[in-house]
């Protein structure tokens, strides 16, 4: 992980117990915050995709940074002719393709069952016709498909289908826990998608979730975030107790006789 600091003292860490909701301002300031950080995205091109290529790339950004996301979707890409060569390509094959990424034995698999069930469906991989079917009835037709999940239906739907969908994979999930933005307690997939679609608005969807994604990359790990570099630690409730942690810790350090 670059950057990564490895703790140097004995601290009680809060996100694995008891969490605390922002204060309605310090929320707004953490999303202005998000918003901010996300003005500056490293790459973009996945918003000019076609649906199907969307969907591609969905697959591949769920739970990896842009710049991960980036080099596997373009490596498929230049590694195969076209999407039918990767429907009959073997799973190792794109296993390489796809390095970098994790688990990138379910994503082959996922890939692959993808294009041929697009490929049985359609005898073709062109799916723009999904611009023409409104907005809910597509929604629901991405979400069908059996690679299909409920992260790469909102990716595709904020990306490529102009709707309001803010999709949710893990870093996401841990970031918006810790940020106090939804309840700890909620951990079902779909209830926290609602609950960041009623707080985001729609013109900003893309600019939230490219925000949290970089804060959970640059800073919110998942094992030791970087709190102290954080630039959301003044208004992130988690990031306070941790501060408040390192204090007292030490405090107790400097007390003890030598
Ligand atoms: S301060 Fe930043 S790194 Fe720390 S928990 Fe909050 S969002 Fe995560």
């Amino acid at each position: 992980m670059p950057g990564h600091v490895p703790a140097s003292t004995s601290v009680t860490i809060p996100w694995e117990g008891e969490r605390h909701m922002a204060t309605t301002t310090n929320k707004q300031r953490l999303f202005t915050q998000l918003l901010t950080l996300a003005e500056h995205p490293a790459g973009g091109f996945e918003e000019t995709l076609p649906v199907l290529e969307q969907f591609i790339y969905g697959l591949c950004r769920e739970n990896a940074t842009r710049e991960q996301a980036d080099s596997a979707f373009e490596n498929l890409k230049d590694r195969f002719f076209d999407w039918n060569e990767i429907r009959v390509s073997t799973n190792r094959e794109l296993e390489e393709a796809m390095e970098g990424l994790s688990d990138t034995e379910t994503r082959a698999q996922r890939l692959i069952s993808f294009l041929q069930e697009v490929f049985e469906t359609d005898f073709s991989f062109d799916l723009e016709g999904m611009h023409k079917k409104g907005l809910k009835v597509a929604a629901k037709a991405l979400v069908r498909y059996g690679a299909s999940n409920d992260y790469v239906g909102a990716w595709v739907v904020q990306r490529s289908l102009g709707g309001h969908a803010i999709p949710v994979d893990a870093p996401t999930l841990r970031c918006a826990q810790r940020l106090g933005i939804i309840d700890a307690e909620v951990e079902e997939i779909e209830a926290v998608r609602a609950t960041l679609e009623h707080l985001v608005p729609k013109t900003k969807n893309q600019a939230f979730t490219d925000g949290i994604s970089e804060v959970a990359e640059q800073f919110c790990w998942e094992e030791e975030p970087n709190c102290s570099a954080c630039p959301l630690r003044a208004d992130c409730p988690t990031g306070q107790e941790v501060g408040a942690g390192a204090v007292a810790a030490g405090r107790a350090t400097r007390a003890k006789p030598r």
